[in-house]
């Protein structure tokens, strides 16, 4: 159920991470324009994001396909510039729902899910832009391909999907600085050509735009916090 005195705050919160963000580019002498925020709303309900879209906020972030599939299509036939991003870890029997409902899939990090991707974008006559997600903290539990294995995938997702494939994406480890992590990322999409970088969440968006974020993940920062899972 929606809080009915939530939804005030969305728009406060939104104005503000959108001051933070053009902050954080005029700081880092980058154009506020190249950083595009996307509004994480897993776990909240269409109330919040349409709160959101009257506020002017049109890109949305979600982790899980059913979710986004039960939540985006109606809003989007109401607001046809909508954008989702697909930002969770993506098993390859979703992929096909992941293509129909995703303007964005961010979490590319295996050849399997670039087979299962590119099949189903043949059967929808659709495929999303593709980000490939680095695991750039080597952790175990984590999505993301390793980042010794990380030139060898993009080049081969490169060769595959052509300009579909326009970026990478991380997220660092809850506890370290997340500043060489961004580094890290900026440094790999720079030598493959890639222009698209998301990376930075509520935490450390800031960070993220100093080292070339062109695009951020917010969402507790802007929805409140989450359930626990
Ligand atoms: C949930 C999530 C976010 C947003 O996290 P906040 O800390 O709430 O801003 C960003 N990226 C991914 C991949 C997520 O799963």
């Amino acid at each position: 159920m929606s809080d009915p005195h939530l939804l005030p705050a969305i728009s406060a919160n939104l104005a503000l991470v959108r001051s933070r963000i053009a902050a954080a580019a005029a700081r880092a002498g980058r154009d506020p324009a190249a950083v595009t925020l996307v509004a994480v709303s897993k776990t909240h309900p269409a109330e919040a994001v349409a709160e959101a879209i009257a506020e002017g906020q049109l890109v949305f972030g979600e982790n899980r396909v059913q979710e986004a599939a039960a939540k985006f299509p109606a809003l989007r036939e109401a607001h046809p510039n909508l954008r989702l991003h697909l930002i969770g870890g993506l098993q390859t029997n979703k992929a096909r729902d992941a293509v129909r409902v995703a303007d964005v899939i961010e979490s590319l990090d295996r050849p399997s899910l670039a087979d299962a991707i590119e099949s189903a974008a043949q059967r929808e006559g659709r495929l999303p832009r593709l980000l490939v997600q680095v695991n750039t903290g080597n952790e175990p539990q984590k999505s993301g391909v390793a980042l010794a294995e990380a030139d060898g995938f993009i080049a081969a997702c490169q060769a595959r999907f052509g300009v579909a494939l326009i970026g990478l994406m991380c997220i660092p480890p809850a506890e370290a600085d997340p500043a060489p992590h961004f580094a890290t990322l900026a440094g790999l999409a720079a030598r493959h050509g890639l222009a698209t970088l998301s990376m930075g969440m509520s935490s450390d968006y800031e960070i993220a735009i100093a080292h070339g974020a062109t695009m951020v993940r917010v969402g507790s920062a802007i929805f409140g916090h989450r359930p626990a899972a």
